[in-house]
């Protein structure tokens, strides 16, 4: 992720800490001193602030350690000023699975919570409740408050929240993947909605929390449909078959013609049998900027490029895409060039697989040319 720096590795695992998290301390730590005007106010309330994303942390390592006991390795875990992200390497394929996994994060503040609770009440120093809240009141009762919080609000059974894949994986053990993803982010939409409209009359921040809640709920549905889409289903089925290609040695102007008499945006740039690389758009509006038009392809094309091969999954082929800044992928068929993926073409792709699911019918495989 961009703007994310590196802190360390634990059992095997990169953390990062997202730089507007230091926003987040400057401005709790600003906001202290005009409360308090001591330098002791300042320290607690970034220590507290940093405690509560230690809490975070190990929150995070709860389902990351989870996930690996069903042998699912964790990319990295990533602090964000609104909690924790651990990205792991693929969902769990069992719903059973994903059930425990969502479950660890929040059972992992049920017992710091649970803790806490033992201290204060052993130590005899656990200050009544009407004194603690999440901002006022002795760092550890407030620390208390916050772990509560922290569980019930990630156990709401709603996208992108724990609960929602607790809820979703419950689901998925009756409904097909597709159709529980779908119910768990429609909740989580309306949960969105709620958090707005209370936070339009109370706390501007819920309002925050609301935009967060929709956008995680919308993409995965999206992301789910899309791979429900394009599951079992070999490159040759959705890549572009009439397309347009340029010779190493053919000029800009040739290229500037290509683009304005068609709809296709990136060029294979093809000697011979062999695809010797790609000129994408940016390209080529970069290069027209700044050199004349005669000048031959060869010179301003990447040679960074992924291929795929027609009979390949596409799955596979998709997420190799993703990986790469070029956004149409060569696919070949015993070494030729047969088509291209595009990102827009994937996209079409998915909502035709979509509007025919609807009717449980499925595309009609056409063989390779
Ligand atoms: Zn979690």
């Amino acid at each position: 992720m961009k703007w994310a720096w590196r802190i360390g590795r634990f059992f095997g695992i990169d953390v990062s800490i997202h730089a507007t998290f230091w926003l987040l301390l400057v401005f709790v730590g600003w906001s202290h001193w005009l409360q308090t005007q001591t330098a002791a106010g300042v320290i607690e309330g970034v220590a507290f602030v940093l405690t509560i994303f230690l809490c975070v942390l190990l929150h995070e390592y709860g389902h990351a350690l989870t996930a690996r006991r069903y042998g699912i390795g964790t990319k990295d875990i990533i602090l964000l000023p609104i909690g924790g992200v651990a990205r792991l390497e693929k969902i769990p394929d069992k719903p059973i699975q994903e059930f425990w996994v969502a479950l660890a994060g929040p059972a992992v503040n049920v017992v710091i919570a649970a803790a806490l609770l033992g201290w204060l009440m052993v130590s005899r120093t656990l200050a009544p409740a009407e004194q603690v809240t999440v901002t006022g009141g002795p760092f550890l009762e407030r620390l208390l408050v916050t772990n509560v919080f922290l569980v019930v609000f990630n156990l709401l059974p709603a996208f992108p929240m724990d609960g929602g894949r607790v809820l979703r994986a419950l689901l998925a053990m009756k409904l097909d993947y597709v159709r529980a993803t779908r119910i768990a982010a429609l909740l989580g939409q309306a949960v969105a909605v709620v958090f707005g409209i209370i936070g339009l009359f109370s706390n501007p921040l819920l309002i925050l929390v609301a935009v967060f809640v929709w956008v995680g709920a919308s993409q995965e549905a999206a992301a789910v449909q899309m791979r429900s889409a394009i599951g079992g289903v070999p490159v040759s089925l959705a890549m572009v078959r009439e397309f347009r290609t340029l010779a190493p040695s053919d000029d800009l102007a040739r290229a500037v013609q290509l683009i304005l008499t068609g709809s296709q945006h990136d060029f294979p740039v093809v000697a011979g049998d062999q695809v010797t690389g790609i000129l994408s758009r940016d390209a080529l509006l970069l290069a027209l900027a700044q050199q004349p038009q005669h000048t031959p392809v060869d010179r301003v094309m990447t040679r960074e490029f992924v291929t795929a091969d027609a009979q390949e999954p596409l799955e596979a082929a998709v997420q190799r895409l993703q990986g790469t800044p070029c956004h149409t992928m060569p696919v070949l068929h015993h070494g030729k060039l047969v088509g291209l993926i595009t990102a827009e073409n994937i996209g079409e792709f998915v909502m035709i697989q979509a509007a025919l699911h609807q009717r449980g019918a499925q595309i009609v495989a056409q063989p390779p040319h």
